[in-house]
């Protein structure tokens, strides 16, 4: 069994300024991530799998109201939530996705379920819905999914008429979507990304975050990475993909790679924010062209951190 294992972690990215966060905000948002890198690295420790181990940390975050993404997603224009995930397996390329779903407390746990019983990569709208049903998911109500602080964030965008990503702008840029990369100790990657999408969407708008190799990719050749920023972007880079495929194709390092894509080539045509990886060694990395990034990371070789800032 390989020695060598580790998770990271992301809770977004964006405009995030310590003169702008009070203490005990701050002192959340870690808590928030300890809690759910534990519990993947927990995972992973006792032998656990990658895919577990990312479902699980992502599971966490979604539950948090402080992330958008599960229990503390953004409002769209007409004032719901559609929620997006993915999910993939770096030792089968097996991928599963969904988007646009409503009423799916975990919609991470849904895109995997898609994956290993639907005989299909991505379901969406009401046709994950049913499935979801089908496949005995809780069905939660809007109310579930509400929060004042994201209320009052549409409210702001409406009368400014912004699509906002998350906190974004003039408002506080941010992007919260939330995302965990891993590797275990069967030298398998695994990566998954979980979002509400951004403030006042359009409904039946879809990001990068349920598109395998925009928002979400995983191989065990290369590396586990999951993405957060502005979607749009990340879609037309072909991100999570385009890193990988430096990596595989033009035979470049984690860092070199994850530096050309997200400062240079995302950056060039207006993409803002970051992503998490981790190789076959067990390597993590973090990238991101923003001013923050809630991020963690914990592995065999290392110790807990936490980062928030540059
Ligand atoms: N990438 C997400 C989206 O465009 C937003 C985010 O990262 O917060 O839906």
């Amino acid at each position: 069994m390989a020695k060598n294992f580790g998770i990271a972690i992301h809770g977004g990215a964006g405009t995030i300024r310590p003169q702008e966060m009070s203490s005990v905000k701050e002192k959340q948002y870690k808590e928030a991530l300890e809690e759910a890198i534990q519990a993947g690295y927990d995972i992973l420790n006792h032998q656990g799998t990658a895919m577990d181990a990312v479902e699980k940390a992502v599971c966490i975050l979604e539950d948090c109201p402080l992330f958008n993404a599960g229990r503390g997603s953004v409002f769209t224009s007409d004032e719901r939530h559609e929620m997006d995930a993915s999910i993939m397996d770096g030792k089968t390329l097996e991928a599963g996705a969904v988007s646009l779903v409503k009423t799916v407390k975990n919609p991470i746990k849904l895109a995997r379920v898609v994956m290993e019983k639907s005989g299909h990569v991505f379901l969406a709208a009401e046709g994950a819905e049913a499935f979801a049903k089908e496949m005995g998911f809780e069905q939660m109500d809007q109310d579930y999914f509400y929060t004042d602080f994201r209320y009052n964030q549409l409210k702001l965008a409406q009368a400014s008429n912004q699509v906002i990503l998350d906190h974004s702008s003039d408002i506080e840029k941010k992007f919260g979507t939330v995302g965990a990369v891993a590797l275990d100790q069967y030298k398998n990657l695994a990566a998954a990304t979980s979002t509400g999408g951004m403030t006042n969407k359009k409904y039946g708008r879809i990001g990068d975050t349920p598109l395998i190799g925009a928002g979400t990719y995983a191989d065990n050749r290369t590396v586990a990475i999951s993405c957060t920023g502005s979607g749009e972007y990340f879609i037309r880079n072909n991100t999570a993909f385009h890193i990988h495929s430096m990596m595989l194709y033009g035979k470049k390092n984690l860092v070199d790679s994850a530096f050309h894509v997200v400062q240079e080539e995302l950056k060039s045509i207006g993409g803002d924010g970051g992503i998490i990886a981790i190789d076959h060694l067990a390597n993590i990395h973090f990238e991101f062209n923003t001013e923050g990034m809630y991020r963690a990371a914990r592995s065999s070789e290392s110790n807990l951190f936490i980062g928030i800032y540059k």
